[in-house]
């Protein structure tokens, strides 16, 4: 394991780097959560992967956001007490020399969490003489640029498969060799899952044919992804990582699905949404009940993993899940804040929407947003992205507790499961520092949440 002591303790993190602020507190206090918004800055890609819009193959006219458009957009959102904003694609490492800048000035102007990513490619070439200069080079301009998360994209346990969807071979040994370098500068990426049926490495179960509900085997299924899940964080561990992701899967639908088979909730369809980071692919593409098994199976596998790796994922969220795709609405989850309190913006027009799925409300300019007239109840619950769901769930009993004590109190008393796995979602996120790229993980802190040894 490559060395840890650049960045500070967590007992010394200073206060902006952490997780929850006071404002943010206030801000739930009345109502509502820290915002976010999602800045596509570009849509421009080098990679061809199955379960995007966006693939280099594909021919549609790109954009990419100017940093004179952007910055009074971002200081807008400082003004209006936006607590995160992340810089995603498209590929936005093409435009580090833009979004560097820009994060840096966010930072300044008090947006405290600022993210981005990447597909990788800048580990391609981890034979040449200079790569770890240009590794070295990579931490210090996005240290220095105050990004306090930044993700790699991981698709599988299986590095060939993902090479290969992703169509950039050598990637993965390049981010092993790149890892260490970026750790000792103080640096800790985590590895981003898009779950997908080629997860765990190769036979994925056949898909499920919703017209034939009795070929769907949901115990195989659920066991399948167990062991794909647990494959994943042991191969994302192998590589050095300290911290992980996952996207929950992002399917659009070609039609309207079969009024016998469909979701609780209505779907996203292809063409509405203005992020095309969706696909009618069934690389990524589940049924209900495949949802429910794989989610089930997630739950399950991440406390085996929490005392060794930073896993951002919150069961609560996903218990909300299982039950939803389950049919079983009797408690239900907190809907969304996307076109509340958490936003998108797009690479074409730079104007703002509720999320990057409801792209027939384009709301303009984040700052000709009138606040006012923004309606603050929550309603929607169109599809499973984990940026906007997670929070509004994770977030959603803080806000009762000011709001609705004793709904709360009533809830948690009705629903022991829900209570015990919330709080221990909370209590693992602070041991995790948020999860920020910027601070060491903490192993003692994590062995409280599971063993550090390998589960068998
Ligand atoms: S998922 Fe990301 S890396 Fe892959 S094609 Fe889409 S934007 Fe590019
Ligand atoms: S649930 Fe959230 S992210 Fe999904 S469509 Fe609704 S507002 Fe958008």
């Amino acid at each position: 394991m490559s060395s840890t002591t650049a960045s500070p303790p967590s007992s010394q993190v200073p206060a902006s780097r952490r997780l929850i602020g006071l404002s943010d507190l206030r801000r739930l206090a009345g109502g509502r959560v820290p915002g976010q918004v999602v800045i596509q800055y570009t849509d421009r890609c080098n990679a061809s992967c199955a379960q995007c819009g966006m693939r280099v193959e594909n021919r549609f006219p790109r954009s990419t956001l100017r940093p004179e458009i952007l910055w009074p957009q971002i200081e807008a959102m400082a003004r209006r007490g936006v607590a995160a904003i992340s810089f995603t694609g498209g590929e936005p490492l093409l435009c580090l020399k833009d979004i560097a800048p820009l994060a840096r000035r966010a930072r300044d102007a008090g947006i405290r969490h600022v993210r981005t990513g990447t597909n990788g490619y800048f580990f391609r070439d981890h034979e040449r003489p200079d790569f770890a200069a240009r590794m070295a080079d990579l931490a210090k301009t996005l240290l220095t640029s105050g990004f306090n998360a930044f993700w790699i994209s991981v698709d599988s346990a299986d590095p060939d498969l993902h090479e290969k969807n992703r169509g950039l071979p050598g990637v993965i040994r390049g981010i092993a060799k790149a890892l260490p370098i970026l750790h000792d500068h103080g640096l800790f990426p985590a590895a981003n899952l898009g779950i997908n049926r080629l997860t765990g490495g190769h036979g994925a179960p056949v898909p499920h044919d919703p017209a034939d509900p009795a070929t769907f085997d949901a115990a195989a299924f659920t066991g399948h992804f167990r062991q794909a899940f647990r494959r994943f964080y042991a191969f994302v561990e192998s590589l050095g990582f300290t911290t992980v992701n996952a996207c929950y899967p992002m399917s659009a639908e070609e039609t309207p699905p079969d009024s016998d088979h469909a979701p609780a909730a209505a779907t996203v369809q292809a063409g509405e949404a203005v992020y095309a980071a969706t696909s009618t692919d069934d690389f990524i593409r589940f049924t209900p009940p495949e949802k429910a098994a794989l989610f089930s199976a997630l739950y399950e596998v991440i406390p085996e993993f929490r005392g060794r790796l930073r896993i951002f994922t919150p069961r609560s969220s996903l218990l909300t899940l299982v039950r939803h795709y389950s049919g079983n609405t009797g408690n239900g989850h907190y809907p969304c804040r996307g076109g509340i309190d958490f936003f998108f913006m797009d690479a074409a027009r730079g104007h703002i929407f509720p999320c990057g799925y409801r792209g027939g409300e384009d709301l303009g300019r984040f700052s000709d947003l009138d606040p006012a007239a923004i309606k603050t109840r929550p309603f929607c619950a169109r599809c499973d992205w984990e940026c906007f769901r997670d929070p509004s769930e994770l977030f959603g009993p803080v806000m009762d507790l000011f709001s609705r004590p004793f709904s709360l109190a009533r809830r948690f008393l009705s629903d022991p499961e829900y209570r015990r796995v919330w709080t221990a979602d909370v209590r693992y996120a602070l041991a995790c520092d948020g999860c920020s790229a910027v601070v060491a993980p903490d192993m003692k802190k994590l062995a409280r949440f599971g063993s550090p040894a390998r589960p068998a």
